[in-house]
């Protein structure tokens, strides 16, 4: 059981990376230098990028936090989420919107029960934000390639941005 969680747990964890080229405004293109990543409090907004790699040039050690923002929208700008990334969201909010009046119908109805009925749409949407966290997730298992290795690159307003480091493929998820 626990190990099934920490499984389930690791796989919902990105792996954080820079493997695309920079403009540095001294050097110009440069191959950016990864320096791990900070984590960000930024309100995700419409296109607005959001940055969480530490990227330094390699000949200056100019911070190119910025550079890398404006490659983030140049890349992701036109990349739509995968349409069943969207399926999944219809049928999570469905699934959502659904359970409430059956629990709150269970509730009135039973009575005493009442209580067994909240119990059981706690479990239900436990459950059911489990599942669609880990739908979104597998997303990021499977590539055309057939050998997926996904790098989170940074948020895109509320959307994360992945690029396959065997075969470049962009990806765009939303959760
Ligand atoms: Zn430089
Ligand atoms: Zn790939």
């Amino acid at each position: 059981m626990f190990k099934r969680w920490r499984q389930y747990r690791e796989r919902l964890q990105h792996q954080h990376g820079w493997e695309v080229e920079l403009t540095c405004p001294v050097c110009g293109v440069v191959t950016p230098v990864y320096n791990g990543w900070t984590s960000s409090h930024a309100i995700h907004l419409g296109n607005t990028p959001t940055i969480f790699a530490n990227l330094n040039c390699p000949q200056c050690v100019a911070d190119l936090h910025e550079a890398a923002g404006k490659k983030l929208v140049e890349l992701f700008a036109d990349i739509a989420v995968t349409p069943f990334n969207r399926r999944l969201i219809v049928w999570f909010v469905g699934l959502c919107a659904g359970g409430i009046p059956l629990f709150l119908g269970a509730g009135t109805f039973l009575g005493s029960l009442g209580q067994g009925a909240t119990f059981l749409g706690v479990v239900y949407y436990g459950l059911l934000v489990m599942w669609f966290n880990g739908q979104v997730a597998s997303i990021r298992y499977r590539c055309v390639c057939g050998n997926p290795t996904y790098k989170f690159m940074g948020m895109l307003g509320r959307s994360y941005c992945y690029r396959c480091s065997s075969c470049g493929k962009l990806l765009r998820l939303q959760d």
